[in-house]
This record gives structure tokens, C-alpha cells and sequence, in this order.
């Protein structure tokens, strides 16, 4: 567990080598995809995954294809030997960590799309975005072929595309969903958190309380339609920018709820802009 170096591979040919070898002796292996600059949040994937296998594989791959061009792939923070370090410290066995060139050959041309979950809230808002992580998550669970993936509910629509696209595409794995990690004062932790000035923080922290209250609200029998309008009012108001969508969809298929009260299990969803940081977040009612 102390053991700070990491075994790390590049190629898929070594990455298959080290997993088969572990299958072969009737070992269980997850993989935790990641995008690097880790926290504790990316951690307590790890932590989870090895309550249900034997090793654990973890990703780190900046996907140039699910970023849009004027969004912040070359900005995005890399800190591989710190995230390395970090992922031995919990009991992670193996980085893979593969070059673009490695990932995308010259001439790759296949895409992975998801219908339905992929097209609302961020596939409204980044056009492509899920068709370049759906691409990449099927890649890497072909690539690594784990009996189990874990992803964060931080990403909850990312969940939901990850887990359709592996029933549709028979992978053999089963999808596992992590607990939102926050820090003391609510703000849920992310890499771009990093990008917050002091002043941004103390907006950002307060999307937490803005869901946590829509919440509150939908359990007390309010209409989605009021606590929708109420939520964006309070984003507003506690100094966000552009307010991407806050809005009460069905948990398991993100289809819209309303007009009126709910009466299924829902998420409260949530992308909105502090400066030139865009913040996401969701909780369950
Ligand atoms: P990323 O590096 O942002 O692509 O995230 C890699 C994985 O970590 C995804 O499955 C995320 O949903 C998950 N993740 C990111 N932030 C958190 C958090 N605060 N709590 C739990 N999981 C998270």
C-alpha cells in the first residue's frame, strides 16, 4: 500500500500482457478511467474498485476528442508522476497512461455514438463531447478488458451514456457508479477546480447549496417547473455566468420531468460558468 512507484505501461500490447497475465492466475481486475490531476475524489474510485477485485488498473488519458476546440484541452492540468504517486498510495497496481498517437492510429475513423441519455443537458450543450467519451471508454474497456469499470455520479450523465453503451455493445464488464467526493464546504471536487481565483471558489461553492435546496424542495411535493425556475434564479443571483441548464430529470434515463410534482426517482442537474470555469454537478431526490 506505501509503495510510491507504479508500474505504468504506454502500449496496449503491454497493458493486455500485464491484465491477461493477472486473468490467467483467476484474478478480478477493474479499471478507473481517468483524465489525470487527480483528487481525492478520482481516488475514492480506486478505493472502491478494490473492495470488488483483485487489481486495479487506472487510466490517464487527456481525450483530445471530447474536447470542443475552444475548450481547454491544452490548458487542462497534467501532473502524471504526482497522479502516479497518488493512485500507489491507495492501492491502485498499474497506470496505463498511452500517448494520443497510441489511442487514435493515423487514419481512425470509427465513432462511437449513444442515442437517447447522450442527447439532453451536456450533449445540448457540447455538441460531440459523448460521442468522444463514449469512443474512448469503449476503447478502453476493449483495450483493457477489466470485469469491472468505475465511474464517478459527478458525472452523471456520463454514467448513465457509459453504462447504455455497454449494454448495447455486450462489453463483458459491469459499470459501477462512485459517490460524488466534496470537499468540506460542499463544493464537489474536479480538476478544473484549479482554475477557480479565491472570489470564483466562493461563487462556485455555492452550486452545492442550490441543489441541495432544489432537492429539499422536490421532496416536499414542489412542481419540477418552480424548483427549474427557482434554481436558475438562485445561480444567478449567487453570481454565475452563463447558466448552461438546472433541471429535474428521471435518474435512470434523464428523460424531463414535469409539469407538476415528481413521482419517480430523480437527479437534480446542473452546468453553469463561474468566469471562464464551467462547473458541473447533480444530486439525487
Ligand atoms: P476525469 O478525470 O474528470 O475524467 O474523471 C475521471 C473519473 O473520476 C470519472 O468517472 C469522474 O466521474 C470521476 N470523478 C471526478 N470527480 C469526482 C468526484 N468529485 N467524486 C467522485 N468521482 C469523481
Amino acid at each position: 500500500m506505501s509503495d510510491t512507484t507504479l508500474p505504468t505501461v504506454r502500449t496496449v500490447a503491454d497493458l493486455r500482457t500485464v491484465v491477461r497475465g493477472w486473468k490467467r492466475a483467476g484474478r478480478r481486475v477493474a479499471l478507473v478511467p481517468t483524465m489525470g490531476a487527480l483528487h481525492a475524489g478520482h481516488l475514492s474510485l480506486v478505493t472502491l474498485a478494490r473492495t470488488k477485485v483483485d487489481h486495479v488498473v487506472a487510466s490517464l488519458f487527456v481525450n483530445p476528442t471530447q474536447f470542443a476546440p475552444h475548450e481547454d484541452f491544452d490548458a487542462y492540468p497534467r501532473s502524471e508522476a504526482r497522479d502516479a504517486e497518488l493512485l500507489a498510495g491507495v492501492g491502485c497496481d498499474l497506470l496505463f497512461a498511452p500517448t494520443v498517437e497510441e489511442m487514435y492510429a493515423p487514419g481512425f475513423a470509427t465513432q462511437v455514438t449513444v442515442g437517447g441519455v447522450s442527447e439532453p443537458l451536456d450533449g445540448a450543450a457540447r455538441p460531440g463531447h459523448f460521442t468522444g467519451v463514449a469512443t474512448v471508454v469503449a476503447k478502453l474497456l476493449i483495450q483493457a478488458e477489466p470485469d469491472v469499470a468505475v465511474f464517478g455520479e459527478k458525472d452523471y450523465q456520463q454514467l448513465q451514456v457509459i453504462k447504455r453503451l455497454a449494454r448495447d455493445l455486450d462489453l463483458p464488464v459491469e459499470i459501477v457508479g462512485a459517490p460524488t467526493a466534496r470537499a468540506d464546504d460542499g463544493l464537489a471536487l474536479s480538476s478544473r477546480n484549479a482554475y477557480l481565483s479565491p472570489a470564483e471558489r466562493e461563487i462556485a461553492v455555492r452550486l452545492n447549496g442550490v441543489l441541495a435546496d432544489a432537492v429539499k424542495r422536490l421532496r416536499a411535493g414542489e412542481r419540477v417547473e418552480h424548483v427549474e425556475a427557482t434554481g436558475l434564479a438562485a445561480l444567478e443571483r449567487a453570481g454565475f455566468g452563463k447558466i448552461d441548464y438546472f433541471e429535474v430529470r428521471a435518474a435512470a434515463d434523464l428523460a424531463r420531468q414535469g409539469p407538476g410534482a415528481l413521482d419517480a426517482p430523480a437527479r437534480v442537474l446542473a452546468a453553469a460558468f463561474v468566469g471562464k470555469t464551467r462547473l458541473i454537478d447533480n444530486m439525487a431526490v
